[in-house]
């Protein structure tokens, strides 16, 4: 880490961190979180220090709350309301776009942040009108009256959204397949509308987690992000102006950081998170 950068981490004014690979990986045998080396220390320290922070995680498959007891349960200090997921940044966008009545290709841990604000989830498959969006997610029981009923709601003028629109992502036993990626796709290919994504890299993403920390608009450049992956955590600092520090101990790799694009570029890249700590 240069001396700017550390000099960044020493003031910045909140960190967003990710969670899987980045603080925690999960844990098959249990079916909860593992701390990864120095992450319940540094979180401590930051706790510490009086700065805000928030784990961001790209997952919906639980609601936060569940997220963040998994997280208590490896030995954490979190409260439920340092814990967001893409839904919880949707829910706040469907609110301020006065969005109401939500199609959730997702289960339960999908649409619970959208429930909690008063928005009506309405069926993947339920026949309904007005539908204002279609948002997909976590949805590993998805079926072809599914993809019909979507296409139905976005020709009928619902927008097309989505918790996250990367096609992998890393687990214990290699690749996965990111469930709302391969829904978004068939939807795009049979409607032509793109969908928009509420989760990270989203800078709507960024905004719900500064806004859930009280951040100041003129203090949000001095946000830093921890993450280890590449088109999630980097990208979003790229695209809101923050400082994005990439670990390397989930799926970013040493020896591929030459092989991303300019905007997938960590500003600092780290192995260990006992070197954040030491430039706090
Ligand atoms: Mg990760």
């Amino acid at each position: 880490m240069t001396p700017d950068i550390a000099e960044r981490v020493r003031h910045a004014s909140a960190f967003i961190f990710d969670m899987d690979g980045t603080i925690a990986l999960g844990d098959a045998a249990s079916g909860g979180h593992q701390a990864l080396p120095g992450a319940i220390d540094l979180l401590a320290a930051i706790a510490a220090k009086g700065v805000p922070l928030t784990v961001f995680t790209n997952g919906t498959a639980k609601p936060p709350a569940a997220y963040a007891a998994s997280l208590r349960q490896a030995g954490f200090a979190l409260a439920d309301a340092q814990m967001m997921t893409p839904s919880s940044s949707a829910a706040a966008w469907f609110v301020r776009r006065g969005i109401t009545r939500v199609r959730v290709l997702g289960n339960a841990g999908v649409a619970a942040p959208l429930r909690d604000l008063g928005i009506t989830c309405i069926g993947a498959a339920e026949p309904a009108n007005d539908v204002q969006a279609v948002y997909t997610g976590w949805h590993r029981d998805f079926t072809f009256p599914d993809l019909e009923a979507a296409c139905h709601s976005v020709w009928a003028g619902a927008v097309l959204t989505t918790a996250s629109h990367v096609p992998f992502f890393a687990t214990a036993n290699g690749r996965g397949i990111g469930a709302s990626f391969a829904i978004n796709t068939m939807i795009t290919a049979m409607t032509g509308k793109k969908a928009k994504v509420l989760g990270k890299p989203s800078r709507i993403a960024f905004e719900a987690a500064a806004d859930a920390m009280g951040i100041a608009r003129r203090d949000r450049s001095r946000i830093v992000i921890v993450g280890d992956d590449p088109a999630l955590e980097m990208r979003m600092a790229h695209n809101t102006g923050a400082t994005g520090i990439g670990m390397t101990t989930g799926i970013m790799k040493p020896e591929t950081l030459a092989m991303l694009k300019p905007n997938q570029q960590p500003h600092a890249v780290i192995d260990r998170l006992r070197l954040l700590h030491d430039a706090l």
